[in-house]
This record gives C-alpha cells, structure tokens and sequence, in this order.
C-alpha cells in the first residue's frame, strides 16, 4: 500500500483506487475529509512550486488517504482547467515521486521503467573500447545501502529524446551521449531524472480539457481558494510588457522561447540560456528577466535568481552574450525562422532585433547590406 500511495499514477494504484469502489463523488462526501484536505495540499504544494520531498506514510491509513487524494487532486486540477496549473501540478507530482525513487531498490525501478515506457534495455554487445568496466551489482541492492550504486542503464535512443526535451543542461545533449546500437547509456540519477520527464507525462495525461463549473461543487469553497492563489502566483510574476521592447522586433526563436516560459513550458537548458543573454543584452531589467521565468513549472525563485546573476555578469566575472544563430540550430532551439532569418547574412538573432528595429522597419524588399 505505502509503494502505490508514493505512486498513485502507476497502473496497479489506479486497479486498487477501482476496486475500493470509491467514487470522486463518495471523496467529496464529509466523512472523507482527511482525503479532501490532502487533496486540496497537493494543488496548492504544485502552485507554491514546492514537490521533491519523499513523503513518509507511517502507518495503512495514512497510505490509503494519501493514495485516494491523488485522483481527487486531478480532479480538483481538472476542475479548474488552468494550463498553468496543470504544468505545476505534473512537474510538483513527478517531482515528489522523484524524491521517493531516488531510495528504491532496482527491482522496483525497473518495474516502473517499463509500466513508464522507458524500459531498461539488454547492454549492447560491445559497450566500445572506451568504456570503462561497468559495476553490476547484484538484483535488488540499495543504493546508498551496503553495496555499490549501479551505474548502468541503457535505454533506447527513441525512449530518451522525447523526454530529454525539458531537462537543461549540456550533458543531456544527444551529442555528448555514448550511443551504442541505438541505445544510450545513463548512470543511476540521470536515468531517474529521466524517469521523472515519464511521470510528469503521465500525470498530465487526461488533465486538459475538462474543466467544468466551480458554483454548485462540493468542493466550492477549496477550489475557489485555490483560484485565488494561483491567480496570486501568475500576477506576483506576470511579465506584463517588455517595457520598451517591441515584441515584433524580437526574432521568431527568442519570441518562441518566451512564448514557452509565458504558457508555463520548462525550458531546455540552451533556451533559457539564449533567453537570459539576449533579454540582458536588449536592456531588460533583471528583475523582468526574473519574471518571464515564473510561469516554468520547474521556476524556484533563488536558482532562477542565480541563473540569471550568473549568466548576466551580475555575480560572476563572464558576462555571457547572446548564442550565435548557428549554436542556436545546433541545439535545436532556432524555432520558426522567417524569410528574414533565411538571409545569408543573418547569422546572429542581435542583428535581427537590430535590423527590425531600424527605421521603416525591414521588409523582404529591403536592400540590407
Ligand atoms: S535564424 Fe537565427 S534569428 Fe532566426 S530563428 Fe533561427 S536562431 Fe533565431
């Protein structure tokens, strides 16, 4: 019971919140207030940006309230139909249920990759001269217990791409990843965190879409509450202009790229990156730099401060300026090129904000030298 309350969104949870015959409507009723309550924490743990965190059950109740507030939480988050939301809630889920798995066992872990459809793979024949001796421990070792972590895991390279495309950082990048026979190799945590991108979707699965009138439910009150704390967190951060920035002279990626962060999407590490530099670059203020993150589902107020400080100059000695167009294709984020883009001499998104912000504005027929 305490593994399908850590993960209420696993197939064999879902059979068992069935077969107690309990309906959302019967969650609803007074008697089941402990379940409503933990509810209602989930949502606002997700609009907080909290998650991470192993929850810890002591005894078969505790489980069984926690596990049934899982569907009613969806369904609370349905209710209110927020896009936003739904990104806060799946990221916050998929967080804590990372913050569990990092202490399961092996077996467990693969049983999960495969109900996730990130199944571990058999290693490939030859691992590749350079490949250093791999430690296989044996089945069911913990990590961090007596033994040694087992560092190994090979996933296919169609499982990996889908899900690696929110998580920052280089070394995520295809490009520095030993690929054998179509299968990639990933040591413990980055298979977990990879894990993690699986969970998020799950969770998000069947969310949108289903939103329906708060007047009359019986959760009334909570929901209305918890509107109002969400609309408190997209206010507190909203981006409401880019000052004297005109959107239109911004070039079609860093435009995608904010569009992202503003819709709540989390940002691969050379978005944000190409996002930070460029707005800096502009004259943006920090502090509306800091609030086009805020929507990210993956936004924690002192990283992102960090991140910024760091990439502007502001608290280290680079100060690091805008990725040329051709770094921007080699990581995949040069999104939507227009004709303007097209031009041999567009090798720089700066020239682009330059050229559109020039007088008369560049049309196709511009003679631009
Ligand atoms: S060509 Fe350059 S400016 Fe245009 S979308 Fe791609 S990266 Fe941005």
């Amino acid at each position: 019971m305490n593994i399908l309350a850590r993960y209420p969104f696993l197939g064999p949870a879902r059979e068992w919140v069935k077969g107690s015959g309990l309906t959302i409507s019967q969650m609803l009723s007074r008697d089941q207030e402990k379940v409503q309550i933990l509810a209602r924490n989930r949502v606002e743990r997700a609009i907080d940006g909290a998650g991470g965190e192993r929850e810890v059950m002591s005894s078969l109740e505790e489980s069984r309230e926690y596990l049934l507030s899982y569907p009613l939480s969806r369904y609370l988050v349905a209710t209110l139909g927020d896009e936003n939301l739904i990104k806060w809630f799946s990221h916050a889920e998929a967080e804590t249920a990372h913050g569990s798995l990092v202490h399961e066992d092996e077996d467990l872990i693969r049983e999960m990759g495969e109900e996730l459809d990130l199944p571990e793979r058999d290693p490939p024949e030859s691992q590749g001269d350079d490949t250093p001796a791999i430690p296989r421990v044996t089945k069911g070792i913990r990590p961090g217990g007596s033994g040694p972590e087992r560092v190994d895991y090979w996933v296919s390279f169609t499982d990996y791409l889908p899900l690696k495309r929110h998580i920052s950082g280089a070394e995520w990048d295809l490009i520095n990843q030993p690929i054998i026979d179509g299968l990639i190799r990933l040591n413990r945590s980055r298979y977990l965190r990879l894990m993690q991108e699986a969970i998020k979707i799950r969770v998000e699965d069947g969310l949108a879409g289903k939103e329906s009138r708060i007047r009359g439910n019986p959760m009334e009150d909570p929901l209305n509450a918890i509107r109002i704390k969400l609309d408190a967190r997209k206010k507190r951060y909203e981006a409401k202009d880019l000052g004297k920035i005109t959107v239109t002279r911004l070039p079609p990626c860093i435009r995608q790229i904010l569009g992202m962060s503003q819709a709540g999407e989390n940002l691969p590490h050379h978005a944000r990156f190409s996002l930070v530099t460029f707005l800096h670059t502009i004259g943006m203020s920090r502090e509306n730099i800091f609030k086009s993150f805020a929507r990210t589902p993956d936004f924690k107020e002192d990283i992102v401060q960090y991140q910024i400080d760091h990439i502007t100059g502001a608290s280290s000695a680079t100060e690091y300026s805008v990725p040329s167009c051709e770094t921007m294709k080699s990581g995949g984020i040069c999104f939507n090129p227009d004709p303007l883009c097209e031009k041999e001499w567009m090798t720089h998104p700066m020239t682009y904000y330059k050229i559109k912000g020039r007088k008369g504005r560049y049309r196709p027929k511009d003679n631009v030298s």
